[in-house]
């Protein structure tokens, strides 16, 4: 009877390893014809005759039919490594992590506040609001910043209402009229500010605030490398103006989590419209 289940076990870890074997392949070779055709059948048997396989399989299975079936059935490794769940908060409710807001998905409602707001105890240029766990994130992200020599930070805005929103950008289209003001700021209802999960990061002494030279200062170099570690994002890159509708802004970290930041910190996809398949947003719908 042994021998029986021991069958079984060999059987499912063949295919297990051909599954995965198939994987890897089907990953690699986006636009390849036949690349994963040619690979599987060089997997199966090896080259011989063909009923090698299966004659020399059976002799190995019986000798093996003395040990207890304890020792058969190691299967913890067999378990395949849980890929990552892109459906597993919502991109759309302003209140998750993981929503994603630019120029072609205004918040909805527009006006959307959310509830669990908290003013944290970080040196800033205006109060540091911030939702609950991305308050203690970005706590967490300053500490081991300092404590890694990066220098020190202060937060220069975080969470901004709709009506501040208003005026900031209002404040803007004045100065430099529609275009530019849509450059440099969002629109009312479209900005990450007002999620409540978003830190616009400088250093101590204040320099490059708000200032593209904020990448090359050490708090903004060691942010960009180190960030992900604590689920905060580098939202607008300098390669991404293109699909993210904004300049290069290295003061700007979007909290989603250590997850979804460490997904896509070990995948290479730097935005969030590229990682969940969202069309580039350059600018505004109307
Ligand atoms: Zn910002």
């Amino acid at each position: 009877m042994p021998a029986h289940r021991s069958r079984p076990v060999r059987a499912i870890t063949t295919a297990v390893g051909l599954v995965l074997v198939t994987a890897v392949v089907a990953g690699c070779t986006g636009g390849d014809d036949g690349g994963g055709g040619t690979t599987a059948t060089g997997t199966a048997p090896p080259a011989g005759p063909s009923s090698s396989a299966t004659s020399s399989a059976a002799p190995t299975d019986d000798p093996t039919d003395d040990p207890p079936e304890e020792t058969v059935a190691p299967e913890p490794s067999e378990t395949p490594a849980p890929g990552f769940d892109k459906t597993a908060m919502s991109i759309d409710d302003p209140a998750s992590l993981w929503v994603v807001s630019d120029k072609l998905r205004p918040l909805q409602p527009s006006d959307y506040a959310p509830s669990d707001l908290v003013t944290i105890a970080v040196p800033s240029q205006n109060p540091p609001v911030f939702r609950a766990e991305a308050g203690q994130a970005l706590l967490d992200l300053v500490a081991a910043g300092e404590a890694a020599g990066a220098g020190q930070f202060q937060v220069q805005s975080a969470y901004r209402s709709y009506a501040t929103q208003v005026s900031v950008y209002g404040g803007w289209v004045q100065r430099l009229g529609q275009a530019q003001a849509d450059i440099q700021s969002a629109r009312p209802g479209y900005s990450e500010h007002q999620t409540g999960l978003v830190a616009d990061i400088s250093p101590i002494p204040l320099s490059c605030a708000l200032q593209a030279c904020f990448g090359d200062t050490p708090q903004g170099r060691w942010l960009a490398e180190n960030a992900w570690r604590y689920g905060w994002l580098l939202r607008y890159p300098a390669d991404k103006t293109a699909v993210t509708g904004f300049t290069y802004e290295p003061w700007h970290f979007r909290y989603v989590g250590v997850p979804l930041a460490t997904e896509m910190h070990e995948t290479g996809v730097t935005t969030l419209e590229e990682f969940f398949g969202l069309p580039a947003a350059p600018t505004y719908a109307g």
